[in-house]
């Protein structure tokens, strides 16, 4: 496996924008991050190497893990700004609650988007009640300059557009697939160009998937194998494939493939994220985290059986932003 690897193997390629000097596909493993006492996720977004996929700002990957003992999934009250939360789950139940009053379990094959805009606290857990393996990701959307203070919102939507393909299909969580009809676009609110799917394929199904070239991609498979792009790519590793790629082609492994296709327009804002929070500046941050800290802002999250997190100490030295690369 190379980063640069791109072997023919009679497929179409895109090309890369000639004035990018990205490579035209490069593979982004995940690492293994402590999350709570319990649980460890694979964080495939950010990373050093590349911090955004379009307006995607952040990518976790978690289970599947055995909830049956324990305390499963217990996330507890903790605050977001300048952001939306994309929930996806492959096996499992988690019930989420929010400071606007939302209460919503989420399964298997519903999406729950919250906009955290100006601020909103939530928390995340496994029902008392639950399937045994818990499986799923957590994606974060950074929100654009005009988005960013508006008013938190949730959506929880269970009727998603299915596309088939040979040998599979799509089921589109944000956006559209490119060159599809309107009524395959999700209802799923987004405020910059960008896209979501989870591709489920046939052992050795062999798909071209057609992009949009204004977008940025990235695949990372959930489980199984596959070759993408001539690179060979197992779960937990995400390809990028840059702006002016025209086709995607996936070819699954012998157990066939599940994988999370996610798009954008490149985006231009740089950054400040720390903690739960989406900002553009350090003093931004801190004084959203003293808003937490002081009980201001963000409302109090309903029924929760615990107390919010805590914010964690600022760091000593000041935050820089940080553009979408590097
Ligand atoms: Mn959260």
């Amino acid at each position: 496996m190379s980063d640069l690897g791109r072997e023919s193997g009679g497929t179409v390629y895109g090309c890369s924008i000639a004035e990018t000097d990205e490579p035209a596909s490069v593979l982004l493993p995940g690492h293994d991050v402590p999350l709570g006492r319990y649980t460890t996720v694979r964080r495939l977004l950010p990373q050093r190497r590349r911090r955004m996929v379009g307006a995607w700002c952040f990518v976790d990957h978690f289970g599947p893990e055995d909830v049956t003992t324990g305390e499963g999934m217990r996330v507890p009250p903790h605050p977001h700004t300048g952001l939306q939360t994309v929930t996806w789950l492959v096996a499992g139940e988690v019930l989420h609650r929010d400071t606007i009053g939302s209460v919503a379990t989420i399964h298997p094959g519903d999406l729950n988007l919250m906009t955290a805009g100006r601020g909103i606290a939530h928390s995340e857990e496994s029902p008392a009640q639950r399937p045994p393996t818990l499986h799923g990701v957590q994606l974060w959307v950074a929100l654009p300059s005009q988005a960013r203070h508006g008013e938190p919102a949730f959506e929880h939507h269970e009727h998603l557009p299915v596309v088939d393909v040979a040998g599979g299909r799509l089921t589109v969580l944000v956006g559209a697939l490119h060159g599809t009809a309107e009524s395959a676009r999700s209802p799923a609110t987004a405020y910059t160009p960008l896209l979501a799917a989870e591709l489920l394929l046939d052992a050795g199904a062999d798909v071209d998937l057609p992009l949009d070239t204004t977008y940025e991609h990235a695949v990372l498979l959930l489980a199984g194998d596959a070759t993408v792009d001539g690179d060979h790519v197992a779960a937990d590793t995400m390809v990028y494939v840059g702006p002016g790629t025209q086709v995607l082609a996936l070819r699954a492994g012998e157990s066939g493939v599940r994988a999370l296709l996610l798009g954008g327009e490149p985006f231009e804002e740089q950054l400040v994220m720390w903690w739960n929070f989406v900002a553009r500046s350090h003093d931004e941050i801190v004084a959203m985290r003293g808003d937490w800290e002081a009980g201001r802002e963000f409302g109090t999250v309903e029924g929760y059986a615990g107390d919010p997190l805590p914010a964690p100490a600022m760091p000593t030295v000041r935050l820089k932003p940080r553009g979408r690369s590097g």
